[in-house]
């Protein structure tokens, strides 16, 4: 066997079967293009399958985490798929179809030649609504100092702070998960206590959000492939909040 499919609580998933002469033990991995199941020459097909009948829990595991990631590039085409909060969802590009819409699961988005900036502004808002969230919750109570709270097209950075008091963030963040929206707000916050990146600077952040390192490689290691896209030139026009008053 070189596929074998397998079924998990109803989904169907395809391992690639690798046979290899020096291999000693069945071993499984998560590559670039899948699951991969390697086994040794002399393996049976019903010891393959005990294999990995007893690793599904670890197949299952490595299956979510990679449905979670935004490796590959987003393709606004019927059949491809988009970033948001960082998962990929299906788009369903359709002349009938109006605007943008989203059920959590796929995006039916009209196919003229606007749905760029449609999808651009139908993330803007995403991200606006999930700012008011995060500052209703009390996520920038840590610093007093900011009251208004910008979301723009920054085409090259992810967020900002001016002098007068406000924080800029880059709209595009609605595409990366909800913790690196988070740290790149929390980032901008503790600017108005340290400027520059020194170590006080990272000992502030750390103390009001201790796992800041994995949502900052997060964007270093992604966020290239959402600079650019739906469309990389900017998009007019911002969204301003003003801190709700607690
Ligand atoms: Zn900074």
């Amino acid at each position: 066997m070189t596929g074998y499919e397998i079924e998990l609580s109803g989904e169907k998933v395809v391992l690639q079967v690798v046979r290899n002469r020096r291999c000693r033990r069945m071993g499984l991995v998560m590559g670039r293009d899948g699951l991969r199941l390697t086994l040794p020459q002399s393996c049976s097909e019903r010891q393959a399958k005990a294999f990995v009948a007893a690793n599904e829990s670890w197949i299952r595991k490595h299956l979510a985490e990679r449905r979670r990631q935004v490796d590959s590039l987003p393709v606004l085409e019927d059949g491809g798929k988009i970033p948001f909060k960082g998962e990929c969802f299906e788009v369903q590009l359709r002349r009938e179809y109006g605007g943008v819409e989203f059920d959590g699961r796929v995006f039916r988005i009209a196919d003229y030649p606007g749905s760029r900036r449609s999808l651009a502004r139908w993330y803007m808002r995403q991200a606006a609504d999930l700012l008011l969230d995060m500052l209703r919750a009390g996520r920038a109570d840590e610093c007093s100092a900011p009251k208004v709270f910008r979301l723009r097209d920054l085409t090259s950075r992810w967020g900002s702070c001016s002098g007068s008091g406000s924080v800029s963030l880059n709209w595009r963040l609605i595409m990366a998960p909800e913790r690196v929206f988070e740290y790149v707000l929390l980032h901008e916050l503790v600017h108005f206590e340290v400027n520059s990146h020194n170590r006080a600077f990272w000992q502030a952040l750390g103390r009001i959000l201790p796992g800041y390192k994995e949502p900052r490689q997060w964007l270093s290691r992604n966020g290239h492939i959402l600079m650019g896209f739906p469309e990389p030139s900017k998009i007019p026009g911002m969204v301003r909040i003003v801190r709700p008053s607690s």
